[in-house]
């Protein structure tokens, strides 16, 4: 397939190209685009027979849900009902990186919904992505724009490197600000309850649902018998194509633990260490890259994908990785690292 690659520069935007793209949309066809939190890939989310062609080029297992992009806050006509709690979020967080769990009116066809009765919303503040799905006319369903499994792109190089070929358009943006993807709040149950962490943190939501919790299956390895609320939650997932191994604990003897396993094997694998600004310079031997600053946990969440898909194409046998305290943006952080290490963690 010919894939369209066009840039947009988001401080200047050539609304012809946007329209371009809009209609794509329109006529059942696949574009990949900017959103604040990763790039995603969409499709007219009412239209069955497109929606399919994102499971395919993606190569998605057909049982995990896609999320339904919207540019306006108006979104009666998708859902059965809108909790007040839910309408508090919207107003305090939409546009922005939390998707929120309805019961889905007929409207949504059940490819969209992966056969579940409810569908995830969200608004985002891209002014590309809010700008391609009002020029669509219609909600647009997008998971991430990279291939089942990798780490999601945050940087349109990303996107074409996974979809080039597989698609219609790619629309370039800037790279994502958030760089992991939105919160989900299950909107359908009380307490409220969170499918998948994000920069849109518990310790933010509590402020509206003072008893929201995050559901226990998220941060601790799935059991094989598990059945999970987001069907998301079962695959492996942003995972590089060499093994990732977690180092968790105390900094200092972290540092120590991980400089001991690249000496133990310098003779016969190369090590790449996922490190911070402030231990960097502590690792004498292997591919050392920062996530930057402890201090600066927005950065980390920012940068971990890229960081992630860089090291595909250094060539390592196995990445090392520090670990972060599962506090505040920390829990995202957690959440996608030690999904990429298969749950693969070295407490010390
Ligand atoms: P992605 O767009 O690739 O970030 O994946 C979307 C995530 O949203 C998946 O992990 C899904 O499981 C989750 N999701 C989407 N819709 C629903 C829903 N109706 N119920 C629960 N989880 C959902
Ligand atoms: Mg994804």
């Amino acid at each position: 397939m010919n894939t369209k690659i066009v840039k947009i520069d988001e401080n200047n935007i050539d609304q012809n190209m946007i329209n371009d793209a809009g209609t794509v949309i329109k006529q059942g066809g696949l574009v990949a685009f900017p959103t604040e939190t990763v790039y995603g890939l969409g499709a007219n989310a009412l239209d069955k027979i497109a929606v399919e062609k994102i499971f395919k080029a993606k190569g998605r297992p057909q049982d995990n849900p896609l999320i339904v992009h919207v540019a306006s806050l108006n979104i009666e006509h998708l859902v059965k009902e809108i909790p007040d709690i839910a309408k508090e979020i919207m107003n305090k967080y939409w546009p922005g990186p939390i998707t929120l769990i309805f019961n889905k009116s007929d409207l949504i066809p059940s490819i969209t919904s992966a056969g579940l009765d409810t569908v995830g919303i969200r608004m985002p503040s891209n002014i590309i992505a809010k700008k391609l799905i009002e020029a669509s006319g219609t909600p647009i369903a997008a998971p991430s724009a990279n291939i089942s499994g990798r780490p999601s792109p945050t940087e349109v190089e990303s996107c074409i490197e996974d979809l080039f070929g597989k698609i219609d358009y790619i629309l370039g943006g800037n790279k994502s600000k958030v760089g992991v993807e939105s919160t989900i709040v299950d909107c359908t149950c009380t307490p409220l309850c969170i499918l998948r962490p994000g920069v849109i943190t518990v310790e933010m939501l509590r402020e509206i649902d003072p008893n929201i919790y995050i559901d226990k299956s998220i941060m601790s390895k799935p059991k094989d018998d598990f059945k999970p609320k987001a069907p998301g939650m079962k695959y492996r997932h942003y995972a590089p194509k060499s093994p990732v191994k977690i180092i968790s604990g105390d900094l200092e003897k972290t540092v120590a633990k991980i400089n001991e396993i690249v000496q133990t094997n310098m003779g016969n694998k190369k090590i790449g260490i996922i490190a911070t600004d402030e231990t960097k310079s502590k690792y004498p031997y292997g591919t050392v890259v920062s996530l930057g600053n402890r201090n600066k946990l927005e950065d980390v969440a920012s940068n971990l994908f890229e960081v992630l898909r860089g090291f595909d194409s250094i060539d390592v046998d196995l990445i090392l990785s520090e670990a972060f305290e599962e506090k505040g943006i920390g829990v995202a952080i957690m959440n996608r690292l030690k999904k990429s290490a298969g749950f693969d963690i070295i407490k010390v």
